[in-house]
């Protein structure tokens, strides 16, 4: 019987293994993972950006906490200098907005600056001799934070699944169909293959399939699978200094090789277990929206198109993270991390690591991502870009 099972072996799965193992080495952990070429898994879709450009604390930290694993990555997976490339690119994070969001811009840039972030404010004269290849004229003020970047979510994912297997995870092809919940706990995982497995703890880190699990643990969570298309495209120019630039809007542009990676994330989108198969999102509003921001992009060549699932939290946009206090006291949830996911990886494994080895958080307090806030529908949301 392993001490944790952890349903879910993509990024946020295989950090909470690596660190339950840092943090006590013997520790019995499984992994259930139903797919080892996590062809759906979120992680493998994801743009790989990482940014301190937040307004709650806990996400700045989170974020500022991947920065440290970034630069002592191989101290951290400890894999004898044989870990993935992560292939940082450490262009910087570059919000962009009209003038209208310049008060909702300076008291989040009090914030982060308040909070340590290395950020610049860029009045709207500096943007456009910074960037010349920006239209500017509809926008007001903008904020740089050149520390952050983007990464391979591929590397950071396998990395942490090495790392974990290393010190002893053991993840098995299989898939977690249902939970037997009794005296507050749940006390056996029943698997797709037939069998059953008891845990001490179980944690819940199955992405978009992480709901339905914590509903048959009596917590029901507002978070749903949210499909969400990225293009690759190639223009002509350079484009590879730029930052990864986000406006209010959903407008997602970072430079990727000879060309640029681009999303355009509408929160509206309804909740659907389909991807989207064509180009017509790319053609009728990503490459106008583009095409806005960056005029020589009116020419360019749509190379390929993918598209995952956000789990994405309906109530605030933020994780859930933890149990559900008095109902079932061994299961973890880990869930509806609405596009943040990738960049709070480690942080978040860390913190699911100190509940089961502390009883509670030790380094980034979390319980504000907690489930009270749920039963309370006291939403926790970012304030601006999101
Ligand atoms: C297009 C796109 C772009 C994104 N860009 C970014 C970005 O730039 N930065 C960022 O931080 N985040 C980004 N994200 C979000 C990020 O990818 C996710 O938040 C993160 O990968 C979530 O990780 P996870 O481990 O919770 O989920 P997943 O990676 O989905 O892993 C969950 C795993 O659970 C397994 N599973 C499912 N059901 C079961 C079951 N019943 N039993 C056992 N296992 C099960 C699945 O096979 C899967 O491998 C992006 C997402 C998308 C789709």
């Amino acid at each position: 019987m392993p001490d944790v099972l952890i349903i879910g072996g993509g990024c946020i799965g295989s950090a909470a293994a690596l660190h339950l193992l840092k943090r006590s080495p013997g520790t019995a952990v499984t992994v259930l993972e139903p797919d080892p070429t996590y062809t759906e898994a979120a992680t493998t879709h994801a743009t790989g950006g990482v940014r301190q450009l937040f307004t709650r604390p806990e996400n700045i930290e989170l974020s500022r906490y991947t920065l440290e694993v970034i630069a002592n990555w191989q101290d951290y997976l400890g894999l004898d200098g044989t870990a993935p490339d992560l292939a940082w690119k450490e262009n910087g994070y570059l919000f962009v907005a009209p003038p209208e969001h310049t008060a909702t811009f300076e008291r989040n840039f009090a914030t982060q600056v308040e909070l340590g972030v290395e950020a610049e404010w860029l009045d709207p004269g500096e943007l456009t001799q910074r960037y010349p290849f920006l239209l500017t004229d509809d926008l007001g003020p903008a904020v740089l934070s050149p520390r952050d970047g983007w990464l391979d979510p591929h590397s950071l994912l396998h990395g942490l699944r090495r790392a974990a297997q290393r010190l002893g995870a053991e993840y098995r092809t299989d898939r977690a169909v249902d939970l037997t919940v009794r005296g507050g706990r749940v006390e056996a995982v029943q698997l797709e293959s037939g069998s059953t497995i008891e845990a001490d703890w179980v944690i819940n880190a199955a992405g978009v399939r992480a709901p339905q699990l914590a509903e048959l643990a009596g917590m029901p969570v507002p978070v749903d699978p949210m499909p969400r298309q990225e293009h690759y495209v190639e223009a002509s120019g350079d484009y590879t200094a730029m930052p990864f630039i986000k406006d209010p809007y959903g407008l997602a542009i970072r430079s990727e090789g000879e060309g640029l990676s681009v999303g355009l994330v509408d929160f509206d989108t309804p909740a659907s277990r389909e991807l989207p198969r064509d180009n017509s999102h790319f053609e009728e509003r990503v490459w106008p929206a583009l095409a806005h921001r960056i005029p020589s992009l009116d020419a360019l060549r749509l190379k390929s198109t993918w598209a995952g699932h956000y789990d994405q939290n309906r109530l605030d946009g933020n994780m859930i993270i933890g149990n559900r206090p008095g109902t079932v006291d061994n299961f973890l949830t880990a869930c509806g991390f609405s596009g943040h996911g990738l960049m709070h990886a480690p942080g978040v494994g860390r913190a699911l690591a100190e509940l089961i080895v502390d009883g509670d958080y030790t380094t980034i307090d979390l319980t504000r991502f907690g489930y009270q806030r749920i039963i309370d529908e006291e939403p926790y949301q970012e304030l601006g870009v999101r």
